[in-house]
């Protein structure tokens, strides 16, 4: 038995997991305010023991414990996280104190590539990767089978610049695939047609744009509004450009794509990105086909990925 923590901006999630990557017992507490690293760890180490009970294990037998991170990750400690305040925390060390359970670090996306690739839309390949679609782009590689992980930082699939000189990114680069792609760049470009275009849908989609989220634009475009159908295609445009690129480099059997904004509606979505797949991917000139499909596990991957790390490293 195992026991999977993602580690978020909002939520510590956990869940206990068995050997088939079924979730027994899962349990969600809110992060709250950032009292110290000694604390923060404590309270990952109660929420372990916790979900271990409720699925009636006792936390000593737990084999170990995997924790996806929002940053970058080495030899059990955080390096850097983005959002919250979480550098240079020995974790593994500071847990020790508390459970005599291994602890298994990995960034978060590379997690979520984990646990779609042992129990969702990854079974049965041996190369395969998760693009997640959120705030930022973030993105996991399996190859040959195991978890493509260096340097604790590796799949910042959202930093790969598509849009040179385009909008600035956080990380200090211009027109990252993130600015446009993610669920953050869609509101962005969404506001940006509005300005434009006063008779828009978009405008009563969003309560006056005072409620511009990732769905905006796909509900406009929906009841057939025109500036929303071509901010769609812009929106789905930038998406495929980064797509295609992480084909052509990886040539992955299945790229899956999760997150908030995958769950739009196919026929604004994943049916033309897969036509421009199919029709600029390298190996489509060679008659091959890459299978984009959307993520199956939703916000569990994180925790069932974190849970099965170890056999994927
Ligand atoms: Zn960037």
């Amino acid at each position: 038995m195992y026991v999977g923590i993602d580690v978020g901006g909002t939520n510590l999630k956990a869940g206990l997991v068995d050997e088939a990557g079924r979730l027994l017992a899962t349990r969600k507490i809110p992060l709250g305010p950032f009292q110290g690293k000694e604390y923060f760890v404590r309270r990952l180490a109660e929420l372990t023991a916790q979900v271990s009970r409720d699925g009636g294990v006792a936390p000593g037998d737990l084999e170990y414990v995997g924790m996806g991170i929002p940053g970058a990750v080495a030899e059990g400690n955080i390096l850097y996280t983005c959002n919250i305040p979480l550098a240079n925390v020995p974790i593994e060390r500071l847990f020790s104190q508390y459970l005599d359970v291994p602890v298994l670090l990995e960034n978060d996306a590379n997690c979520a590539a984990v646990g779609e690739y042992f129990c969702g839309a990854g079974r049965g390949t041996k190369n395969f990767a998760v693009v997640t679609l959120g705030t930022g782009i973030g993105g996991g590689f399996i190859l040959g089978g195991k978890l493509y992980a260096a340097s604790g930082m590796s799949g910042e699939v959202g930093h790969m610049v598509v849009e040179r000189n385009g909008a600035v990114c956080n990380c200090g680069r211009r027109g990252c695939w993130e600015t446009y792609a993610s669920a953050t760049g869609l509101i962005r470009m969404t506001k940006e047609t509005m300005e434009g275009n006063r008779e828009s849908l978009l405008w009563e989609e969003s309560k006056g744009g005072t409620a511009v989220s990732g769905r905006t634009a796909f509900a406009a475009a929906l009841r057939g509004d025109a500036a929303a159908k071509a901010l769609c295609e812009t929106y789905v445009d930038y998406l495929a450009a980064g797509i295609v690129n992480l084909l052509n480099i990886l040539q992955p059997e299945v790229l899956a794509i999760g997150g908030g904004v995958s769950e739009a509606e196919d026929e604004l979505l994943l049916t033309p990105l897969r036509e421009i797949v199919d029709r600029e991917s390298y190996a489509a000139h060679c008659g091959g086909k890459a299978t984009v499909v959307k993520a199956e596990l939703g916000n569990d991957a994180g925790i069932i990925g974190a849970a099965l790390l170890k056999r994927a490293i």
